[in-house]
């Protein structure tokens, strides 16, 4: 999700920009003042109770905010992400909004903060008072707007700053060149947000083939734990020793080495824009475990795809593998192959579940040839590249 939190004093011009980059950016749009405005003219309780404050120029309660965003947001579950506006003005809110994008599983993308001179915002706010009917608009409300915005949402500024998402915008001028300076921030955001992919299925459900092809068509590293493993193996590693006793019997190696690799592997890119996982999570362990990892990392997995295979189309192929320079040592036993789809059988539908749970689970179908089962990925990588891009 595309999530933007639009910053700076009253009479910036948050309002005024934020048509604008709703409509380019299909965001959804929480603007809490006009939601109280709102409130207040359908004489609501949330209004009756906010209406002292607001008329004054002071800040409404956060218990009010967050009733205010929590119908909004459920109004809005498949929305491409989410424009704030005047929302958080205090570093509580900052906390509440860091909570509640956590709880979407999302995250704010950045705060763009539009700079204006004081005696030009209380100019433009005037100026304003003259149509707007609010009666926020008079000039020793509008000094004490100021004050509050100075004492308790400045402070917001340093947290997201801490956090490198920050952006201060020159907000003086033509409104296509604010909005021209706004739109160029946010691209730049979004050419570094990260693409995770999962691909899941079946062993022999060709998820290695397609896997490397993808990685190679969108600017992805590829990460196989089964790859990483057997580099250990071959270089009779410490990790390679412990992991041999369990790959040979067709079984899952053991979580800590796994995810040592993962972490390894990760760090030797450090210019990545996006990962391909394969072969991990194979266990609801491991899926938690994925999570963990890439919150560390200010990121998350954006979709896992599944390519599906009946057992018997996943028996011949791992059995064509076999006849192949590329046959691994848990090819060549039918015991052993059957033994590895009988472990999928068993933990996949608890890792497909934990992605489900999300809204982050896709199935491919993996029937026909190589390129047509490519073709069908590329569609399905592309709208989650859309969903975070
Ligand atoms: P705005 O339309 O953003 O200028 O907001 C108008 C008024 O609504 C403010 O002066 C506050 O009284 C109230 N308000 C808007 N957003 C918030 C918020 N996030 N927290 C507290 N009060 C708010």
């Amino acid at each position: 999700m595309l999530n933007i939190a639009l910053f700076g004093p009253p009479g910036a011009g948050k309002g005024t920009q934020s048509i604008a980059l709703i409509k380019k950016y299909n965001l959804t749009y929480i603007a809490t003042g006009d939601i109280l405005r709102q409130e207040i003219a359908e004489g609501t309780l949330l209004g009756m109770e906010a209406k002292e404050i607001i008329d004054k120029g002071g800040l409404a309660t956060d218990e009010t905010i967050v009733q205010i965003l929590e119908n909004r947001i459920l109004a809005n579950p498949d929305s491409n992400g989410i424009l704030f506006d005047g929302f958080p003005r205090t570093v509580v809110q900052a906390y509440i909004l860091e909570g509640l994008l956590l709880k979407l599983n999302t995250s704010l993308m950045c705060m763009l903060s539009l700079e204006v001179p004081e005696e030009e915002l209380i100019e433009r706010m005037l100026e304003r008072g003259k149509t707007s009917g609010r009666v926020d608009d008079k000039e020793d409300v509008i000094r004490f707007r100021l004050q509050e915005y100075k004492n308790k949402t400045l402070p917001v500024a340093a947290f997201y700053n801490e956090k490198k998402k920050f952006f201060p915008i020159n907000g003086v001028g033509k409104l296509d060149d604010v909005l021209k300076r706004l739109t160029k921030v946010i691209e730049k955001n979004l050419e570094n947000v990260w693409v995770n992919i999962v691909l899941y299925g079946s062993p022999g459900a060709g998820k290695g083939t397609q896997a490397k092809k993808l990685a190679d068509k969108y600017n992805l590293v590829y990460i196989s734990t089964g790859e990483l493993l057997r580099k250990e193996i071959e270089n009779e590693t410490e990790m390679g020793k412990i992991a041999k006793t369990f790959m040979e019997k067709g079984d899952i190696v053991p979580d800590e080495i796994a995810i040592r690799l993962i972490e390894g592997k990760i760090k030797m890119h450090p210019a990545a824009k996006g990962f391909i996982f394969k072969g991990y999570p194979s266990s609801i362990v491991q899926a938690y475990i994925l999570d963990g990892l890439l919150q560390r990392l200010g990121t998350s997995v954006t979709g896992m795809l599944e390519i599906t295979s009946t057992t018997l189309q996943s028996i011949k192929r791992l059995s064509a593998r076999a006849k192949t320079q590329s046959a691994r040592v848990y090819d060549l036993d039918p015991e052993i192959i059957i033994h590895r789809l009988e472990v999928y059988e068993k933990k996949s539908p608890k890792v497909a579940e934990y992605f489900q749970k999300q809204n982050k689970f896709s199935s491919v179908n993996g029937e026909g040839s190589s390129e047509e089962v490519f073709q069908r990925l590329c569609l399905s990588v592309e709208s989650l590249m859309k969903k975070v891009r």
